[in-house]
């Protein structure tokens, strides 16, 4: 089956194309994403109304190129899948709306997919594994550890009681001046850095849980910004490095607290670790991370960084995981703003 996925939930406009055969195996026929960097540049951020009116104005061009690329005609399509949240409401809104039009002029079943979801199987279209899972989901708007137990089965095993570590590392670079997004910014400096100058807090480290808190830590890197200031380069590369360790040692002490958990309570299953999200592109965390799977005896797996920063192949791919368990969603459902992995109606719904 062939299936169009529509991604908008962000600052990403992105269509793909995705096959997936009667074994379950994926190809991805076609992936084109625009990025709206530019028009949000001046704002030093995400401005949710701009990002709808980008959408409106780019992704019927952004759906052509993907049809074109994976040179397939629109009837050619099995299904249409597209983000219905969560993420900003008048994106969505763009997003799932071409999707419903598409999947009524076809005649063709349509797939409202959970944004979350869709970063979740990702390692199912690159990497073919099999259920039981753990993710961690750690992008611009969330820092979760999810056990995935199928398509639409997940139990939310911690997360972020403040910001998400993307955002963390947006705000550490706009406090140093630098640009937007800040994860790529910080991580070339950190690479110029001593990681060991400033000790930053680790909150709710030492907590039982496997919850993560990142305001307190960029408090105090502003905090070591404002006493260093003027700061002079070799001081911003510290100050990256330092924090950047900090978060990594965060990561993978969370990491290890997860896969121990997860040999209690699935004892037998093979251990395996999934990375989801932006942030999956820093190798210190990489690095942190690879060292706690290799101790606790798990398989570590990071796709590709464009599979894990937001793009159209991973909804495609979500929507065809559920199109081939006979799900589809009917043609007034609704996007939604907030919609946690763990919710009720993250099941499989049947027959449109
Ligand atoms: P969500 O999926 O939660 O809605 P999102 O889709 O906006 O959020 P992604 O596109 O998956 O998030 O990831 C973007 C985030 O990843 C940004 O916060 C960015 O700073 C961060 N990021 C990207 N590259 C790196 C890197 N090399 N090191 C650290 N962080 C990074
Ligand atoms: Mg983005
Ligand atoms: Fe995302």
């Amino acid at each position: 089956m062939r299936v169009l996925g529509i991604e908008t939930s962000c600052d990403e406009t992105a269509a793909s194309i995705v096959e997936r055969d009667a074994s379950g195996h994926a190809t991805i026929l076609s992936n084109i994403v625009r990025s709206q960097l530019e028009e949000h540049a001046p704002y030093g951020g995400v401005v949710p109304e701009l990002a709808a009116r980008a959408h409106v104005s780019h992704l019927d061009h952004i759906i052509a190129r993907a049809a074109a690329s994976a040179g397939i005609k629109l009837n050619e399509l099995d299904a249409v899948a597209a983000t219905a949240g969560p993420g900003l409401i008048g994106g969505v809104l763009v997003g799932l709306t071409t999707a419903k039009a598409i999947a009524a002029a076809l005649g063709k079943p349509l797939i409202a997919v959970n944004h979350l979801e869709a970063h979740a199987l990702t390692a199912r279209l690159t990497d073919g594994i099999a259920f039981p899972y753990l993710m961690l989901l750690v992008s611009g708007g969330h820092s979760q550890f999810v056990l995935v137990r199928g398509v639409g089965d997940y139990q939310r095993w911690g997360t972020t009681i403040d910001d998400a570590l993307g955002e963390a590392f947006d705000k550490v670079a706009k406090l140093l001046g630098l640009g937007n997004p800040g994860g790529p910014e910080v991580e070339k400096l950190a690479s110029k850095g001593d990681p060991r100058r400033f000790n930053f807090p680790k909150p709710l480290l030492k907590e039982d849980r496997l919850d993560f808190s990142f305001s307190g830590l960029k408090t105090a890197v502003r905090l070591a910004a404002e006493q260093q200031a003027p700061l002079t380069d070799q001081d911003v590369a510290d100050i990256c490095a330092s924090f950047q360790r900090t978060v990594a040692e965060i990561v993978a002490t969370r990491a290890r607290s997860a896969l121990e958990k997860y040999a209690v309570e699935l004892p037998g299953q093979p251990l395996r670790l999934v990375v989801a999200g932006g942030v999956a592109a820093n190798q210190a965390i990489g690095a942190a991370l690879r060292e706690a799977a290799d101790n606790a005896g798990a398989t570590l797996i990071i796709p590709p960084i464009p599979l894990c920063t937001d793009n159209g192949a991973m909804v495609a791919w979500a929507g065809a995981e559920r199109l081939a368990l006979g799900a589809a969603d009917p043609l007034d459902v609704a996007a939604k703003a907030r919609w946690p992995l763990d919710s009720a109606d993250m099941g499989l719904t049947h027959g449109a």
